[in-house]
């Protein structure tokens, strides 16, 4: 059976209009069979990563935060829905779940209970958009992800377990011999016993390739809301292009590197079917956008790929011995322990930079567990800044007005890691 796997970010159902598109896009692909993944509506994650924080806070504004979530959805559901009564129940019986939660005192497990809560969001969107599907006579079939995406017990962060999601994933074909489109979530898992789980920030676009992966989609399809991969992220720069077509090897790249647009484990289980993968316009249909495939290597523009809040650790030895292999992986055991992506590296003799994410709370526990033969210095609040397929002059362009901190040049790729300057202004009257 040919199936293909669509998925729907959280700017695509933000929505009612935005809904009603993606009925509009489904309703012209009818007869096919295809797999929807959708993501929560909007910022729906974001408010209810606030939902969590002002739990474990004490705070009395945790109720009326999960109640505008909820107020948000029901009058989604009416602006959709002729007859919103069913789809009501539906979505408070999500939300009772949430309550029983927060009448307990917080569970010892943070994460744990991050992603009971936090993980509704795409429960919400899938229930809103199936039944609206519904509506428009489409012919669909909620599914929940949970029953088919089994991970391990990594809350927040979950590591899928291919073989069982494999096989549990075979019985879903049989749905379509009377659907044409199977509705289920991104970003969500569960474990053995059944907790659910997430799998990482951005994490629908991996569910989609999930399911291609398992069930051999034919092609899979992400609608964002940009004409495709761009040069750049269009809300830095201006005179960004469209990339038409991209090899895996240059796409998992430029996710390495942090380009938003795709989450950076969606590449490797899609190379590894050979499954090609388009990043599409919600706003144009029938565009195409990017390919992602086994294509050959193609002469590629600069691609610039930003990452924010990043922080250099500058770690050298206190007695002044060299940073020796024992060292090295004493320090890379720590970095993978804490949980600390490393975005660029250099050695000297006694020293050792290394570029990552800025997460305060894992820094500080890298810091203490690195011991006392080791003196850290670090540099905060900075961007890294890589450049694939570089030219003098770009690179030129993006480092005027800032303060290089770090600079290195492979032969396909330049990174600089900067500190923002204030500007600074001339004043009028001299
Ligand atoms: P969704 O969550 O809706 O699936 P995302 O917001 O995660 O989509 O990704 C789309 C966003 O990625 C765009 O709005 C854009 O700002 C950003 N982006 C970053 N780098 C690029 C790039 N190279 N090409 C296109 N978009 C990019
Ligand atoms: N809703 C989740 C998030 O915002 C997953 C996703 O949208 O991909 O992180
Ligand atoms: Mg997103």
């Amino acid at each position: 059976m040919q199936i293909k796997v669509f998925k729907f970010g959280g700017a695509s159902v933000k929505d009612s209009d935005g809904i009603k598109n993606v009925g509009k896009i489904l309703s012209d692909s009818q007869g096919q069979k295809i797999i929807v993944v959708v993501s929560a509506m909007g910022k729906t994650t974001n408010a209810l990563e606030q939902v969590v924080a002002h739990f474990y806070n004490g705070s009395d504004q945790t109720q009326v935060l999960l109640d505008n979530i909820k107020k948000a959805h029901f009058d989604m559901a009416d602006a959709l829905l002729s007859h919103s009564e069913p789809l009501k129940a539906e979505l408070n019986d999500i939300f009772v779940e949430i309550d029983w939660i927060l009448e307990e005192s917080p569970h010892e497990d943070y994460d744990y209970t991050y992603d009971q809560i936090v993980s509704i969001g795409e429960l919400l969107s899938s229930r809103i958009l199936n039944a609206y599907l519904t509506e428009l006579g489409l012919k669909c079939t909620w599914q929940d992800v949970r029953d088919l995406v089994r991970t391990d017990n990594t809350y927040r962060d979950a590591r899928v377990q291919w073989d069982i999601t494999q096989q549990r994933m075979q019985p879903v074909t049989r749905i379509f011999d009377t659907a044409d489109f199977i509705i289920t979530q991104g970003f969500i898992g569960s474990t053995s016993e059944n907790f659910t789980t997430t799998l990482g920030r951005e994490g629908s676009d991996y569910t989609a390739a999930i399911f291609s992966y398992c069930l051999d989609a034919e092609s899979m399809h992400i609608w964002k809301d940009v004409p495709g991969v761009l040069t750049g992220d269009p809300t830095l720069f201006e005179n960004v292009s469209l990339l038409p077509r991209l090899s895996y090897k240059e796409a998992i790249e430029m996710t390495y590197y942090g380009a938003k647009v795709i989450h950076p484990k969606t590449i490797k289980p899609l190379q590894n079917k050979h499954i090609p993968m388009y990043v599409r316009p919600f706003g144009d249909p029938k565009s195409y956008g990017t390919l992602i495939s086994d294509e050959v290597e193609l002469n590629y523009p600069p691609v610039i790929v930003i990452e924010h809040r990043q922080a250099l650790l500058h770690i050298s030895t206190n007695d002044f011995s060299f940073v020796a292999e024992h060292h090295m992986s004493h320090i890379f055991s720590l970095l993978a322990r804490h949980r600390l992506k490393v975005n660029m590296m250099r050695n000297t003799a006694i020293s050792f930079t290394v570029c990552v994410n800025q997460i305060d709370d894992r820094i500080v526990r890298f810091e203490k567990d690195l011991g006392n033969e080791f003196r850290l210095v670090r540099d905060n609040d900075l961007e890294l800044i890589t450049i694939r397929h570089y030219n003098e002059g770009i690179l030129k362009d993006l480092k005027s007005g800032n303060l290089i901190l770090f600079e290195e040049k492979l032969s396909d790729t330049a990174q600089i890691v900067v500190k923002k300057l204030p500007r600074m202004r001339r004043k009028d009257n001299v």
